[in-house]
Formats: structure tokens, sequence, C-alpha cells
């Protein structure tokens, strides 16, 4: 049986990432698809701001934009930072935006009722998974046990610690933690518009080397959901509410699941053991706060990263990487904050069905 410190169970950028941060341990990245496959390789990947008013929310967003821009770059892939545009949608878009300006902390200019940044940045999946190598082993993992201080996989793989990154779809059973699938296609065009900028509107519009990239839609509740023609239609209608584009060659279609977590802050940390926190902590279910958590040791999870992968999870790959080898606080992104209002709502009902 082989051993390892750390197990990153799924491939995508959040899996890719926090494997490529514990890369001083002997850690082994496994996804039963490729590296950056699914939601990662459907992924624009747009880096552009959030316009909104100043919440907790919007901060976090546009912290991670900008650190994952230095990252990027960092690690010597281009970010073909051009700047974006991100215009109102309609006319309340427009008495919303005129609120947002006083709000907006990144630096930008007002242009046609909507608002230039400079970072607005692309990036290249395929250049991610080249430029970032880990130790990496194609598996479908069908079995987690915990042995004495040990994960067994598949009666095959054993290891200290597991990171659960398997973006939309799960593979151990946590009850207080809900991922919602998002369905979204994006396309990529040949046509001879000349972009000096990005845009953004009802959908983003990017270019790296003359391919025009268009994302994305939004299917919530579509499990069954493929790429197909006609939602590539629906982004072409959409670009050309903001750009001209007239003939086109539709070069490829991608389509994935986000998955996104129900306060849409991606959720990194220790999974807890719900049981023996229920037990020890009952007064939780009546609104209180626990006394003290207990956790599943060596077992970790990074997930949510919602429409935002490509900047959330240099993010939250780092900070996870803190929490494991330096006991820095996760603040918001904490398993802990689904733990609680789930168990406010369940826990009794949990407790009463497990005696
Ligand atoms: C159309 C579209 C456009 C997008 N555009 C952007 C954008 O412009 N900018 C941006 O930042 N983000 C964008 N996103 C969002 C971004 O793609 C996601 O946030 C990100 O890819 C999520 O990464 P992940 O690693 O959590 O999930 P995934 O990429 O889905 O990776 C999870 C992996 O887990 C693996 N897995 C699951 N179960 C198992 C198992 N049992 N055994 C082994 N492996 C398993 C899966 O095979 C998968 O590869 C877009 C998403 C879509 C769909």
């Amino acid at each position: 049986m082989k051993h390892f410190d750390f197990v990153v169970i799924g491939a995508g950028i959040a899996g890719l990432l926090s494997a490529y941060r514990l890369k001083e341990f002997n850690t082994l990245l496994i996804d039963k698809d490729d590296v950056i496959s699914n939601a990662s390789r459907a992924a624009g990947a747009f880096l552009f701001p959030k316009v909104g008013f100043d919440t907790a929310y919007t901060r976090f967003i546009n912290d991670a934009i900008l650190k994952s821009i230095d990252f990027y770059k960092g690690l010597g892939i281009n970010t073909h930072t051009k700047g974006v545009l991100i215009l109102p949608r309609d006319e309340r878009d427009i008495e919303k935006f005129k609120k947002y300006e006083k709000e907006i902390r990144l630096p930008f200019k007002k242009v046609d009722n909507g608002f230039f940044f400079d970072i607005g940045s692309v990036i290249d999946p395929e250049e991610v998974k080249k430029k970032i190598r880990v130790n990496f082993e194609k598996l479908e993992v069908k079995k987690i046990e915990q042995k004495e201080n040990y994960w067994i996989i598949n009666e095959k793989i054993k290891t200290k610690n597991i990171i659960l990154a398997t973006g939309a779809k799960e593979v151990l059973k946590i009850p207080y933690i809900k991922i919602r699938a998002v369905w979204g296609e994006r396309i990529e065009i040949k046509s001879d518009l000349n972009l000096s900028h990005y845009y953004h509107k009802n959908c983003s519009v990017g270019e790296i080397d003359g391919v025009i990239k268009i994302g994305a839609t939004h299917k919530r509740d579509c499990f069954e959901c493929q790429e197909n023609e006609q939602e590539a239609l629906e982004l072409i209608k959409k670009a050309r509410e903001i750009v001209d584009i007239r003939d086109y060659e539709l070069l490829d279609i991608k389509g994935g699941f986000r998955a996104a977590s129900i306060d849409y802050f991606p959720v990194a940390g220790k999974i807890i053991d719900v049981k023996k926190t229920l037990l020890e902590n009952r007064h939780i279910v009546k609104g209180d706060l626990p006394k003290e958590i207990f956790y599943k040791d060596g077992l970790y999870i990074i997930n949510g990263m919602g429409g935002r992968g490509f900047s959330n999870a240099v993010v939250c790959s780092e900070m996870l990487y803190e929490y494991i080898v330096n006991n820095k606080d996760l603040g918001k992104i904490d398993t802990k904050r689904l733990f609680i209002k789930w168990a406010r709502k369940f826990g009794e009902e949990f407790l009463n069905a497990k005696s």
C-alpha cells in the first residue's frame, strides 16, 4: 500500500492549488479525470473585479482577484491583463451603479455608465495545468475509511490527511455542507473582432491570442445539462449587446458544474465530528455557540469556489495551508459557520435519528 502525508481528492483548480501549497510534504493529487477537467476546464478564466456594495463578500472576492493576478504572474503564467469595462445590465442596474460608485475600493475610471478596472485579466486554464506541476494519479475514489491514525482510500492508498476538493460531486456525505451544482457553459469563437480590453455585462467577453472567449450561462437544478449549441447561441446574443460580432466561427463549447455554498463564501477547513460536537454542546440547537468543536482528525475540505474558482482558490488554498501548518484562523471561510447554522436547524433531528 502506498503511504502519503496528504492526499488531495479532486484535481480542479482548488485541489491542484491545495496540493501545490503542500508540496513540501509527501502529497498526492488524485482525480477520476485529468488535472483541470470539469468546471475548471470550462472556466473563462476571467479575473474580473466584482462591482457592488462594500460588503465582506465583495472585499473577499476583490482581494482574491488582486492576489490571484500576482500569484499567477509570479509563476510565469500570462494574465493577459488589458483591463475590463463592467457595464450595468439595464436601467435598474444604472441606478444601482450610481450607489456602488462610492463603495468601490479598487482603482477605476467611469466609462459609459460603467466602471473600467485596469486589473481586468484572463488566464488560460491549460497554461495553469502546464505550469503548476504536482504528484498526480488518475483514480476514482469509491471508498474512504478511517483506520487508527490513517485514512485508507479504495483499500490501496494510506494517508495521514485527506483534503476533499471534489467540487460539485460529493465523495463523503457531510450533513452541514450543502454544495449546490450550477451548470454553466462558455464558448470560444474566431471573428474579426479586435478587443483592446475586456467587457462584462450580461456575460463576460475576453480574448487570448485572437480567440474570443464568451462566458457564461447559469442554470440551477440542471443535473443532466450537457454542452449544447442552444446555450452557445444565447451567449452570442448576449455578447452582441456589448461588442460588434458579425461573422464568427464557433471553435469550442465548454460546460461544467460550478460548486456553490449556501452563503456564497467558499468553504475550507477541518471536517467536524457532528455527532460528538452535538452531544457535547446540546445547547447549540437553542442558538448558543458551541463551547468546543470536535473534528475528524486529518480530514479537510476546500470547496464552494462558485463562479470565481481561479481567484478564490488562490486565497483559499493559501489560507488552508496556513491553517494546517501554522494553525492560522480561516475566518469567513471556516467550515464552522455552516455547521453552527445547520446545527441550530437540524441538530435535534440528527441526534434523534442517530439514537
Ligand atoms: C462555464 C463556466 C465558466 C466559468 N468561468 C469562470 C471564470 O471566468 N473565472 C473563474 O474564476 N471561475 C470561473 N468558473 C468557475 C470555476 O470554473 C470553478 O469555480 C472552479 O473550476 C471550481 O474548481 P474546483 O476545483 O472546486 O472544482 P472542479 O474543477 O469541478 O474539480 C473537482 C474535481 O473533483 C473530481 N472528483 C469528484 N469526485 C471524485 C471522485 N470520487 N474521485 C476522484 N475525483 C473526483 C472531479 O473529477 C473534478 O475534476 C466558471 C465555471 C463554469 C462552469
